[in-house]
């Protein structure tokens, strides 16, 4: 085996602090990534001309990004056929590519629908709006995939789209999710592909999702309208959620809880809307998209 190098106090001390400088480096730009400031293509084309962000790791990279855990990042590697191990360095030029596609954010286009997100606590009102835009021609309501059961209330591909656990990690693992969150134990996802479908058919497209999905939605899709849902007072909300006999006492006692911790998270939205009166929300809605 080759000894290593032997190095004098100064040269050493100039090894360390390089090292620390490409660490922080690397950081700057995964925090960069997470904020949705850079693209994957932005990090690829800088990584051409900076040494400590060349020798990131594809997989530290795709963790930064919102919404791709661990778990993600390594499906998304060996879809794309890239060493778990792999540098930026060392990408060959296809894969380059097809990671590039792969967060590829479609372009807005003048005939392009709106993309709007609609959040807010659990009971206030968000199902009862969105039936009520399903009405509309000019938009599209996605339909989403749950591995939660279904209530008595409830069809299989209008509601959701009911899915086993393997399933799901099976529409993870093939990238058929622009985003997917768990909530009260289960997990929920938006199917890509039905969104771009009708986005490019020119219809506003809403997705009724929780605030972690909106999280994503807007790291990825800068051009999307997020919009929150408040109850008129704490005390409504209650008593939507209790008036609601889907679920069991536990499962309320848990969403209230759930709420309390949701309604704290309104400041991330773009629009704050009170589901006061329903058609007020849905004549709010069609004007943010058509803004
Ligand atoms: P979410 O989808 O946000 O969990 P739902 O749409 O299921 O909430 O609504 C919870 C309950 O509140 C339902 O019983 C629904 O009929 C009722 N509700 C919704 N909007 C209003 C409103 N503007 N005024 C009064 N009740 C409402
Ligand atoms: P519920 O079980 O009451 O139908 O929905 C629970 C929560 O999951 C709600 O906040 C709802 O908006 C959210 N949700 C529904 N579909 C999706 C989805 O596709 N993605 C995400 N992130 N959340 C979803």
């Amino acid at each position: 085996m080759n000894r290593p190098p032997v190095l004098t106090d100064a040269q050493r001390a100039q090894a360390l602090e390089k090292a620390k400088r490409s660490r922080t480096r690397r950081a700057e730009v995964k925090a960069a990534i997470r904020s949705g400031e850079l693209t994957i293509k932005e990090v690829l084309d800088l990584s051409e001309n900076d040494e400590a962000v060349s020798k990131m790791r594809i997989a530290e990279l795709l963790e930064s990004i919102s919404g791709v855990g661990k778990v993600r990042a390594v499906a998304i590697l060996d879809r794309l056929a890239i060493s778990h191990t792999r540098r930026l360095l060392g990408l060959g030029i296809h894969q380059r590519q097809s990671l590039i596609k792969e967060f590829a954010i479609p372009r807005h286009d003048l005939h392009d629908g709106r993309l709007v997100v609609l959040s807010g606590p659990g009971g206030v009102g968000k199902s009862t709006v969105s039936q009520e835009i399903r009405k509309r021609e000019d938009f599209w309501v996605s339909v989403s995939a749950t591995t939660r059961s279904p209530r008595h209330t409830e069809s299989h591909g209008h509601d959701y789209i009911f899915m086993s656990d393997e399933e799901f990690d099976r529409a993870i693992s093939n990238g058929h999710f622009l985003e997917w969150a768990s909530f009260a134990g289960a997990r929920y996802g938006t199917p890509r592909q039905p969104v771009l479908d009708a986005l490019s058919h020119g219809r506003d497209v809403l997705l009724e999702i929780d605030i972690e999905g909106a999280k994503q939605v807007k790291a990825n899709w800068p051009d999307a309208v997020l919009v929150f849902l408040e109850p008129p007072t704490w005390e409504e909300l209650v008593s939507r959620l209790e008036g609601r006999a889907t679920d069991s006492p536990e499962r309320r006692a848990e969403r209230l809880a759930l709420a309390q911790e949701e309604m704290a998270q309104s400041p991330f939205f773009d629009h704050i809307l009170v589901n006061d009166q329903v058609e007020h929300v849905v004549a709010s809605l069609i004007r943010l998209a058509h803004s």
